[in-house]
């Protein structure tokens, strides 16, 4: 026999299990930013940069494998493509590039 009470902690556990799984999302989606905050750009020196031709700027690429048109925010590779300026790559992992840069292992999004 169901009572008042039990219809009310009931009513209180899905309650609370709705925030749960809105709030785990959202927790997520703020370590990333914060992580992905205190991340260093690329340095175009360092060995894996010059080991893919990697540039900030796809404008000044001279290179055989270069796409007219293709820059890191246009890369499947680039995870974050809201970041408009700088962003993470799955190439250089704790680096950010540059959205408007490339390298010799873009890949079309
Ligand atoms: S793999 Fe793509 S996103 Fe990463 S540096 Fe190269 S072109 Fe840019």
């Amino acid at each position: 026999m169901k009572t008042l009470s039990n219809n009310v902690s009931r009513r209180r556990f899905l309650q609370f299990g709705a925030y749960g799984l809105v709030a785990v999302p959202l927790a997520g989606l703020g370590w990333t930013t914060a992580a992905q905050a205190g991340m260093e750009r690329l340095d175009p020196e360092s060995d894996s940069a010059q080991a893919l031709a990697y540039t900030h700027d796809a404008g000044t690429v001279d290179h055989p494998q270069f796409k007219e048109g293709s820059n890191c925010l246009n890369c499947m590779l680039y995870s974050d493509p809201n970041a408009k300026e700088w962003g993470p790559c799955a190439v250089f992992p704790g680096k950010h590039v540059a959205a408007e840069g490339w390298c010799t292992a873009w890949v079309a999004r």
